[in-house]
């Protein structure tokens, strides 16, 4: 294979204007690009943030169906913003975006700022969304530079080893700046994504449909496959938590918010069961936490009894979930917890590691719970 194109002026002209016209032929129609409102453009892009498409998708719909704009989104109580999240993951970005459209509402008059530096002020808007926002919805020429447009770039420019090192992320930076078409440089970033979802991905990327393979030096060079460099990820952490599904005679269950070591990971501050990390006895490490946390006595009684664990994954730490079922004569009043019914939990804003304990209590109550008296752990 040949030397691959370089950039001259002349030959990034025909660069741009081929990816563009690829992009415009092409691309997957997804309901943020029905319109380049700023509102639309920004909320997919927070949730698409270590997100998958497909898994974004029904939430966005819901999302959109429920706050249409700003302002609505603005108004809305945050329980009801978390809630609407529920499932997706990573928490932290539903309260940064519920904060930023109240700051849109109150200092940028509804609209969501069009300068940069204001962008960058709001909660929870970095480098890249505030590029991705203000390129599509307003043309600002801000090239992004993501994992899927810095592998493209990559290859493009035969760059090897960890893009992720300091020096090669800021230099695929303004190698991205360098490449943007600014006659239309929101098609331009989508058409660099869409070109690193769709055609030149990570693995096998298609290189013989690819419009810009003249230019490719990974392509002229047979490093295709080589770059990028495999990132180097951390080992999994292995963790164990056990949590209690309490459950009185009206059949309801104590929820608390835990301040704990896991907030964040597991239960991102939410509502959740009694929960704790665990390393070697279960049962009796759950019963330490609910008598110190709570003054609930499992000693008193039956002790707890273990349902069907559970496994779920939060980045790179494997965590088995293992809910424990206890009857109680009395579920106790204190700040930060809240009784429910159990069967009305998943109404609320909880995360999906919650929601799996969850229906773990359901089943069980659904199938061992029918005509039973008498209670097991000590109540308060
Ligand atoms: Fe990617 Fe292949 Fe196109 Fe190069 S030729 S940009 S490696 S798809």
């Amino acid at each position: 294979m040949g030397r691959p194109e370089q950039f001259t002026p002349h030959s990034l002209t025909k660069f741009q204007d081929k990816l563009i016209e690829w992009f415009r032929t092409n691309r997957r129609a997804l309901p943020w690009r029905a319109s380049r409102d700023s509102y639309r453009v920004w909320v997919a892009e927070i949730m698409l943030q270590q997100t998958r498409i497909a898994a974004v998708l029904p939430y966005y719909e819901r999302f959109l169906a429920r706050f249409p704009d700003v302002r609505s989104l603005a108004k809305a109580p945050e329980t009801d913003v978390l809630k609407l999240w529920s499932g997706l993951g990573y928490y932290s970005r539903a309260r940064n975006l519920h904060r930023a459209a109240k700051e849109i509402v109150s200092r940028h008059a509804g609209k969501f700022p069009q300068k940069l530096d204001e962008a960058l002020r709001l909660p929870g808007i970095g480098r890249y969304t505030a590029a991705a926002v203000l390129s599509i919805a307003y043309d600002a020429p801000l090239a992004v530079l993501d994992g899927n447009v810095a592998r493209v770039l990559a290859r493009l420019r035969g760059v090897r080893g960890d893009l992720r090192s300091n020096g090669r992320w800021q230099r695929l930076n303004q190698l991205a700046q360098h490449l943007l078409a600014h006659t239309t440089p929101g098609d331009w970033n989508q058409a660099l994504m869409e070109l690193g979802e769709t055609v030149c991905t990570p693995q096998s990327p298609r290189c013989d449909e690819c419009r810009v393979s003249r230019w490719c030096g990974a392509r002229a060079l047979g490093l295709v496959e080589v770059i990028p460099a495999p990132r180097r990820k951390p080992a999994p952490v292995r963790m164990k938590i056990a949590a209690a599904i309490l459950r009185d005679a009206r059949g309801r269950t104590l929820l608390v918010r835990d301040p704990g070591a896991h907030e964040g990971v597991l239960f991102s501050r939410m509502w959740q069961f009694p929960a704790v990390a665990v390393s070697r006895d279960a049962a009796t490490e759950l019963a330490a936490h609910l008598r110190a946390t709570l003054g609930i006595d499992c000693a008193n009684g039956t002790p707890l009894q273990a349902l069907r664990a559970a496994r779920h994954g939060v980045t790179f730490r494997n965590i088995t979930l293992l809910p424990f079922f206890a009857r109680v004569e009395k579920l106790p009043r204190l700040p930060r917890t809240r009784i429910i019914a159990l069967d009305h939990i998943t109404n609320l804003p909880i995360s999906s590691a919650t929601r799996k304990i969850a229906v773990a209590g359901q089943r069980h109550s659904t199938t061992n719970l029918k005509g039973l008296g008498g209670y097991s752990a000590g109540g308060i």
